[in-house]
């Protein structure tokens, strides 16, 4: 029987948080602030965001990062845009349609509450970047101007050219910097956290390594934040940065932290196909494409093959022998379905032999029409970087025309296929993003948020900088109220002393192996069964024999890695097998998660459970929860404890993208 935990009604020491008001009112006093310490562990867009506005509240901020800069965060590659419930176009958007929008989206497995928070905060985050200079694309008018995302029938995505994530980061950047500036913010860059120190319970610092000396270092303070993003890298193939890892998230798991919802992995649909096994990346095209681009295969399966031969080009296919099949399925929505939506059906197109290039994993995002109707300047004022991305990538520019059928003009169509992107589950977190263990936040990617089982576009940024610039900063001061009276520990705790003996331990296991294979062959490997049997489409025979096949592998990995090079200064290859360790345990956790979820929902598709129609079905009945999973030890099935939903707000029901 699994245990049962409840965020909203916080029990024993959580409870105090909500009545502890004269402890609260401790804060009020600067002095108080000084004496307080946060760590906070990354700087992407989550990290950079709550290191600045805690350091411009007074407390004294640590904050760390992988990169030579903040600016190099993953977050830096974020594309298309950021949602908030401005209304600037007047087409009925509203707080709480983005509310319903993102829980329906999220196929009802999303915490209500969370999620409505985040829909209120998110036009204060509009005015918060604009205040710092962020360039948002404007009309000629001046306002701010908008494009749409998937799941939404109302515009409301804001974006600075397909580069928005670089330029949110940007202003973020800006105010940590200040902060440093003004001493309250001290940067170490280039440090990975290893582990979380738990001194009484409670999370009392990290241990860290300086990636340029590999030394061991060691960071007290009176809470430690987690933004470390997500882990998207365990199926070896994504869109994730390279350095993209869950280290400091299963640290934190393997010391107490709950890890929730681990099966639900966003697939997103526009990617530029797999194109050899040669590959360590793989890039999107951003769903704003789908704003202007149309998703189609051929209706007729000779036209399919002859694409997949090299005989046929795309644009040699006349208008009525093309399947727009997201239009044709879906025809409220079209081509701005979910991901989870547009992905499946992308599979489904290919499984039936209608793929569109050499592997037949690809389908046709053409741009004829809106190129056509707007001219190829407006076109690429909206997507001209991204264009330029596809023909560095594809050699092929999709603004070329190529043929001329009836008078009318055909461009180079883009291919694309789904492949891994974002994750959904995280660190569990409450409702003031505290984790299962006391003192420890954790915010952004790494957290399980706000998006359920999938994420609607242009969400991941409005959550990041939301948890970063106006939850995490208020909520974490209900914990650190009591703090200004206890004061921080000495890192000479034999608490820390453990803790760094077990990193070093760890770091000498890994070198002393001294077998013959490299980590990224065994990534690779780890990557293939991932996708194969732990992928879009999932079955608890698949799912048993992807945890087996990733045991044994994790034996080899134990048995038989090779790690160059010593302890001592900058060593990637030991930096990577780190990591490698770490996708070990997040990917069984993916499994578990996934095989122990009887339906299917958002991001997680067991083939089990699907309508006629091959939608998801849903076991409202029996998983309206949020799985979070507790670390048995290694070896051990982990246990899952269950945290019920309950919606007061919403109805849940079937999601229906079609009218
Ligand atoms: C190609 C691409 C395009 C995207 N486009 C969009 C979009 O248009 N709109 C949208 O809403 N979302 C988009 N997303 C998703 C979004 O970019 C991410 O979800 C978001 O940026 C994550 O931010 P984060 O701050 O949580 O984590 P990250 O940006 O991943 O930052 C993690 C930070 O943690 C640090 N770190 C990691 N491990 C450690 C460790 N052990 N010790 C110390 N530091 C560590 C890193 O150095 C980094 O500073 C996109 C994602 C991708 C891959």
């Amino acid at each position: 029987m699994a245990k049962h935990i409840d965020s909203r009604i916080p029990e024993g020491p959580v409870a105090e948080k909500w009545t502890n008001y004269k402890a609260h009112q401790r804060l009020v006093n600067p002095k108080n602030k000084l004496k307080l310490d946060v760590i906070v562990v990354g700087t992407g867009l989550a990290g950079a965001s709550a290191a600045a506005s805690l350091g411009e509240m007074g407390f004294n901020v640590i904050n760390l990062c992988i990169q030579d800069s903040p600016r190099r965060a993953h977050s830096i590659a974020a594309q298309g845009g950021i949602n908030a419930a401005k209304c600037y176009q007047n087409d009925g958007d509203s707080v709480y349609r983005l509310f319903y929008d993102t829980v329906k989206g999220g196929d009802y497995r999303a915490r209500e509450a969370n999620v409505y928070r985040l829909a209120e905060v998110s036009n204060n985050i509009i005015d918060q970047c604009v205040a710092q200079g962020v360039p948002f694309a404007r009309e000629y008018g001046g306002m701010l101007a908008n494009r749409s995302f998937g799941g939404a029938q109302v515009s409301r995505t804001f974006y600075a050219k397909g580069q928005t994530g670089q330029q949110l980061l940007l202003g973020a950047y800006s105010s940590l910097s200040a902060q440093v500036h003004a001493g309250k913010v001290k940067l170490y860059t280039r440090y990975e956290m290893e582990d979380v120190v738990i001194v009484n319970g409670r999370a009392r610092g990290i241990i860290a390594k300086n990636l340029v000396t590999g030394k061991l270092e060691r960071f007290s303070a009176n809470a430690v934040v987690i933004a470390t993003g997500g882990y998207g890298n365990a199926y070896f193939l994504s869109t994730n940065a390279m350095g993209c890892n869950c280290t400091a998230a299963i640290q934190c798991y393997r010391k107490g932290a709950y890890m929730a919802n681990p099966s639900y992995v966003q697939i997103h649909p526009t990617c530029i196909p797999v194109h050899g096994d040669k590959q360590s990346k793989l890039t999107l095209m951003s769903e704003s494409l789908r704003n202007d681009g149309r998703i189609w295969v051929p209706k007729k399966l000779e036209d399919a093959k002859a694409l997949q031969a090299g005989t046929k080009q795309g644009w040699e296919i006349p208008e009525e022998d093309r399947d727009y099949y997201l239009e044709r399925r879906y025809p409220a929505f079209g081509n701005l379905v979910p991901r989870d939506v547009a992905s499946r059906a992308a599979k489904e197109r290919c499984d039936k032999g209608f793929g569109v290039n050499n592997t037949g994993l690809a389908v046709f995002l053409d741009f004829s029409e809106s190129i056509n109707r707007l001219g190829l300047d407006v076109i690429m004022q909206r997507y001209g970087n991204l264009f330029e991305m596809y023909e560095e990538i594809t050699d092929v520019f999709p603004g070329d025309v190529a043929n001329e059928i009836n008078g009318v003009k055909y461009y180079k169509p883009m291919m694309i296929y789904p492949a891994i992107h974002y994750t959904m589950g995280g660190i569990w977190v409450d409702y003031e993003l505290q984790t299962s263990i006391p003192g420890l936040f954790a915010i952004g990617e790494c957290n399980f948020s706000d998006h359920g089982a999938n994420r609607l576009g242009a969400s991941a940024l409005m959550q990041g900088l939301a948890d970063g610039y106006f939850v995490l900063p208020y909520t974490i001061q209900n914990y650190l109220a009591d703090q200004s009276i206890w004061g921080k520990v000495s890192t000479d705790l034999p608490e820390f002393d453990a803790a760094e003996k077990a990193v070093d331990a760890e770091l000498d296991r890994l070198l002393n192996i001294k077998g013959k294979r490299s980590v990224d062959s065994i990534h690779k490997e780890l990557g293939h069964i991932m996708w194969e049997y732990v992928g879009m489409g999932r079955t608890a025979e698949g799912l048993k024999t992807g945890l087996k096949k990733m045991h044994e592998l994790e034996k080899e990995f134990d048995e038989n890695l090779f790690v160059p090079g010593t302890k001592e200064g900058l060593n990637v290859e030991l930096d990577k097998a780190i990591h490698l360790r770490d996708f070990f345990t997040m990917g069984q956790l993916v499994a578990f998660d996934a095989l122990s979820r009887n339906e299917s929902c958002g991001g997680h598709f067991r083939e089990e459970y699907q309508t006629e129609e091959g939608e998801a079905k849903r076991d409202d009945e029996n998983y309206f929860y949020v799985g979070c999973w507790e670390y048995k030890g290694k070896g051990n099935e982990p246990e899952l404890i269950k945290e019920p939903l309950e919606y007061e707000a919403i109805k849940v029901q079937t999601r229906n993208y079609k009218n």
